[in-house]
């Protein structure tokens, strides 16, 4: 496709989403769109074309908003648990009727191949429909004091007002993840969404509006200004609840910004998944799950294997099969059917890559398929594996985002495991083996949060994600999802 068509063709796509997506701000109940002030331009990462402008949220903006939060929640959390059900509910069939225009939202916005996101918009709808189930299951404690003078009842209240801070990798399902179990928790939230995807968010936010939820208890600011909006809400003593997803580096900013006010935090940090397979591993079972795993949104993902182990006997085996089945991926325009691999989100992402992998060629590792930068429009970069790499090499302690699978060999089970907890980061891991007492052995060894067990995906809405080490604080999803937006009070009392 030529360049000029495929603009035609954003332009087209964004024209028929544009009915009913909105382009500003929601605070309040009002949607308010870019006016005279600064503006964020949305690009289409694979034309580089600009799809839309979104108002760029001022301090005074997230602070309106605040208020908002702050005015309907006491009227939101008296609300009943089943109403709240019902409105997610609600939330969760708008969302499932629109997933093919959501998918091509975030398509147009991000990038991903429309596979990707069509996976991305189900999911992202799933968050709704399980926390409306989860919504109703607000349970509490009784107990008898062991003095057996007095009862311990324990009840959960809303935890207040909460700030979402989401990232462009999953714009939907990172931000349901969120809204979901504060708004079944009876909390109402300020979203800050990426400025690379912001349009996504706001077309949750019109699902949410059509779905039923009060004026005030869902606002969402898009800005540029990240900084100074999140330190400004963090000082309001208003805000109780902060919930971030997003890179490490960040995260540690954040945290100590919440220190000042006491601030609750659920921290959805980096990652550098160890992919380890054995050589008892079916290998082929290895290789689709590794598949999975590392090209899963093009490599854009926290839970993205990050560095492949393989045991020395099958080590060039597995990265034949891995090669091939990685260099038959299709790359292109995210919109275009067939196309499996879409391009990275901007430009700072796709030269990081390439530069990682110009590095660590440097340092003696071949790429056995890919690795050649495609020039030309868009910030595409193909699926490359690459062999030989050091075991010491910085490549393998960084987080890639993008789709290069580094392959190193290991001797012994021990190694192995050594390898994997090599890093400050401790999201997600993956194991492959034919032998179920090792694979529960190393899962058990292995510092991350979450463990892939002969499975090369972990994300459920029914589990608990999250991360150990630098990777994070708190889970999302699941029973605990919920449990991150209530407080426990404890009465003493006697009968
Ligand atoms: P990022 O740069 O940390 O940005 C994430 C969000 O934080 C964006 O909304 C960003 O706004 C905002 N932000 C940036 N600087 C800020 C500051 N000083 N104060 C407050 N907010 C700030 O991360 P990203 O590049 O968007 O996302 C990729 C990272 O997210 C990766 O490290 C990935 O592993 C991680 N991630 C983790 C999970 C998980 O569940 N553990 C899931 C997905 C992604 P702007 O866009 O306006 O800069």
């Amino acid at each position: 496709m030529t360049t000029a068509t495929a603009r035609h063709d954003t332009a087209r796509a964004w024209t028929e989403l544009l009915r009913w997506v909105p382009t500003g701000s929601l605070v309040g109940g009002a949607w308010t769109e870019a006016g005279s002030g600064r503006s964020i331009d949305v690009l289409d990462p694979a034309t580089e074309e600009r799809i839309a402008t979104v108002p760029d949220g001022t301090v005074d903006d997230a602070l309106a908003a605040v208020d908002a939060a702050s005015g309907s929640l006491e009227a939101w959390s008296r609300t009943s648990p089943r109403h709240r059900g019902e409105v997610l509910r609600r939330a969760f069939v708008l969302m499932t009727e629109r997933a093919e225009d959501i998918a091509r939202l975030m398509t147009l916005e991000n990038g991903k191949a429309l596979p990707d996101a069509r996976g991305e918009a189900a999911y992202a709808a799933e968050f709704f429909r399980w926390y409306s189930e989860e919504a109703v299951r607000n349970v509490g404690e009784v107990m008898t004091a062991p003095s057996g003078a007095n009862r311990i009842l324990v009840t959960r209240r809303p935890i207040g007002v909460a700030l979402l801070i989401t990232p462009w990798n999953f714009p939907a399902a990172m931000l349901t993840r969120k809204i979901g179990p504060a708004l079944a928790a009876g909390c109402t939230v300020v979203c800050k969404p990426a400025s690379e995807t912001p349009l996504t968010a706001l077309a949750i936010g019109r699902i949410l509006e059509e779905a039923g939820v009060p004026p005030g208890v869902v606002n969402i600011v898009p800005s540029r200004r990240s900084g100074e909006l999140a330190r400004a809400l963090l000082a309001d003593e208003r805000v109780r609840k902060l919930s971030f997803t997003g890179s490490t580096e960040v995260g540690r900013t954040l945290l100590a910004q919440a220190a000042d006010t006491v601030v609750s935090c659920s921290m959805e940090l980096g990652g550098n998944a160890p992919f380890v397979v054995f050589a008892d591993a079916d290998l082929d079972a290895a290789v689709e799950g590794a598949m999975v795993a590392k090209m899963r949104n093009g490599g854009e993902a926290c839970t993205a294997a990050n560095r492949f182990y393989v045991e020395t006997p099958v080590a060039e085996r597995f990265s034949e099969m891995l090669a091939a089945r990685m260099g038959a991926l299709r790359m292109g325009r995210g919109l275009d059917e067939g196309v499996q691999l879409g391009p990275l989100v901007n430009a700072p992402s796709r030269d990081k890559v390439r530069e990682l992998v110009d590095d660590v060629r440097a340092e003696g590792a071949s790429a056995i398929v890919g690795g050649e930068d495609p020039q030309g429009t868009g910030y595409f970069y193909p699926a490359t594996v690459l062999a030989g790499v050091p075991p010491k090499s910085s490549l393998l302690r960084t987080e890639i985002f993008g789709p290069v699978a580094p392959v190193v060999s290991f001797s012994d089970e021990d190694e192995a495991v050594a390898m994997a907890n090599d890093t400050e980061y401790g999201l997600a891991s993956y194991v492959y083996t034919g032998d179920l007492g090792r694979g529960l052995r190393v899962a058990e060894a292995i510092e991350t949060g979450m463990v892939g067990l002969n499975r090369g995906l972990v994300s459920d809405p029914a589990a608990p994600f999250g991360g150990v080490k630098q990777s994070g604080l708190g889970r999302e999803g699941g029973h605990d999802g919920m449990l991150e937006y209530l407080e426990q009070k404890y009465i003493a009392t006697s009968w």
